[in-house]
């Protein structure tokens, strides 16, 4: 294989840059280890935009979640992507948070944070009635907003691959050859690219990909953060992210709506001090992490409805030891770019990220030439639900399989599943992320089995090797009466 540009991992990072440089005349090859787009960081945090007070002016994140976030507008008209401009709070419980408000207000105003303002008890409760009473002020940022990460990943990577992009999946990188101190041939398991520029987007692992050239001034750790979900039937408990006053490594543990209408709570911060040992497990919530996002997601709003949460999930930061994020390229390996320690706020800055990488590539002396055809238009898939009365008449007489509802908890239909099939879903997540399917109260117990065999048909494999997340992950082994009726004929 050939490629002007390798860009490693298809995590929203990953996706961003690869749909950023499908604008331009260059042949593109996204390679992602996992079996489909957006199964790493990028699947599993709290999806809000955040408007950019956190972080320490002058450092390389500060500038890009500012940016980041004014650019998520239009990429989201341009991708059929819903994004909610509900502004954040940080809420203060005494005295001394009123102090932390003031300095995160000061930040954000530096950062370039526009309309940032401290709203007293009254309108904050009018704002969040069920917040507790404790609750004296917050610092209300209206640029913030809430949107699905994983929607949006997907419809980057899409967009992308509509625009040229190649993606290459199950493909783990597993070296870099260089020559004459120049990247020339990328390594992975689907085969070699050659190629002069590689971005090494790939999350956790950017450290040891960077090292496969030879650069390795930086090491990435996982920070897990841990979550409750609520089911729909509990509401919308708060209308947008609501956070206590930060903590030294994090944003705190909040309470949020999603994009979807769920109430969420978390994450909790929590170092692990290996990346590489018991790979399936980091992923894993504990209770003790549970117990602390619960305990402190009620300290800011009270009655929690305990019984109402229907899943728990853990998502992994990658935090570089450098404390920002690094985006950079190397005198002396050329057409090498880390975008490595892409921690929070790394979904918000995202676009701002693909700028950033593309100028660096043009630096490096990639040559940009536009692309006359280039599509930013990503149609919005069909969402059954969303449809008038009318509409899924209309739709139905069109197509009867979106007549047939498969999950009950989300209202998806057969024909949603199928158009996912279409758009590359080829898991059972792939499924999931892209329809919602088995994201509702039964956590996929009931319409679990149908996808998995709507899945099987429209890929045309047995049952058995329908898979939740790729090689190894299968469902089902076989069929449990053909072993008794095996085993009673011998
Ligand atoms: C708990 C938590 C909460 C967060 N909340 C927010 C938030 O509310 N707002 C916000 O802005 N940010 C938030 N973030 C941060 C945000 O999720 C990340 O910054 C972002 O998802 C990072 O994206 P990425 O593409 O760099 O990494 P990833 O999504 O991890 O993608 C990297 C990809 O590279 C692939 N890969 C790795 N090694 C290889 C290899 N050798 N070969 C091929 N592919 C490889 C991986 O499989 C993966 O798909 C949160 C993060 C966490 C964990």
């Amino acid at each position: 294989m050939n490629a002007d540009v390798v860009v490693i991992g298809a995590g929203i990072t990953g996706a961003a840059v690869a749909r950023g440089l499908s604008r331009y005349a260059l042949d593109i090859i996204l390679v992602e280890k996992e079996a489909d787009f957006c199964f790493g960081a990028s699947k599993a945090n709290t999806g809000t935009i955040h408007a950019g007070y956190s972080d320490l002016p002058g450092t390389v994140k500060s500038r890009l979640c500012v940016r980041g976030n004014a650019l998520y507008e239009q990429l989201c008209k341009e991708l059929g992507v819903e994004f909610e401009h509900n502004g954040s709070l940080v809420v203060a419980l005494n005295t001394d948070d009123l102090k932390i408000l003031e300095e995160l207000r000061q930040k954000g105003i530096t950062n370039g944070v526009p309309d940032l303002r401290i709203i007293e008890k009254d309108e904050l409760h009018q704002m969040e009635p069920n917040l507790t009473q404790n609750a004296i002020a917050a610092l209300y940022a209206p640029t913030a907003g809430i949107m699905s990460p994983y929607e949006m990943t997907i419809a980057l990577c899409e967009n992308a691959i509509h625009n040229g992009v190649t993606p290459l999946l199950e493909a783990e990188v597993q070296g870099i050859e260089k020559q004459n101190s120049r990247v020339k041939r990328v390594i992975t398991t689907q085969g070699i690219i050659r190629t002069k520029f590689v971005v090494n987007a790939s999350g956790l692992y950017a450290d040891d990909v960077s090292q496969m050239v030879g650069i390795d001034d930086f090491h990435i750790y996982p920070r897990k953060g841990e979550y409750f979900i609520f089911d729909k039937g509990a509401g919308s408990l708060v209308n947008r992210p609501v956070f206590p006053t930060p903590t030294l490594i994090s944003k705190g543990i909040l309470v949020t709506k999603t994009i979807d209408g769920n109430t969420m709570i978390g994450p909790n911060a929590q170092d692990l001090d290996t990346k590489y040992k018991y790979a399936k497990d980091r992923n894993a919530t504990t209770n003790e992490g549970l117990n602390e996002v619960l305990e402190a997601a009620s300290r800011l709003v009270p009655d929690l409805p305990k019984a109402s949460t229907i899943n728990n999930f853990a998502g992994l930061r990658a935090v570089s030891n450098t404390g920002d994020f690094i985006i950079r390229s190397y005198q002396k390996i050329k057409g090498f770019i880390n975008v490595a320690g892409i921690k929070s706020p790394g979904l918000t800055a995202a676009p701002a990220i693909a700028e950033l990488v593309i100028q660096i590539l043009k630096h490096e002396g990639l040559e940009l030439k536009p692309k006359k055809e280039f599509d930013p238009i990503r149609e919005k898939p069909i969402k059954f639900t969303d449809l008038s009365p009318e509409g899924k008449d209309a739709l139905i007489a069109k197509d009867p399989r979106y007549g047939h509802i498969v999950c009950r908890c989300e209202n998806v239909t057969e024909g949603e599943i199928v158009d996912a099939t279409k758009r590359g879903a080829h898991t059972m997540d792939g499924i999931k992320y892209r329809t919602r399917c088995g994201m509702g109260r039964c956590q996929g117990g009931f319409c679990g089995p149908r996808v998995a065999a709507v899945l099987a048909r429209e890929l045309s494999i047995p049952l058995e090797q329908v898979t939740k997340d790729g090689d190894g992950s299968n469902l089902v082994v076989g069929k449990t009466k053909s072993v008794l009726k095996e085993k009673a004929s011998v």
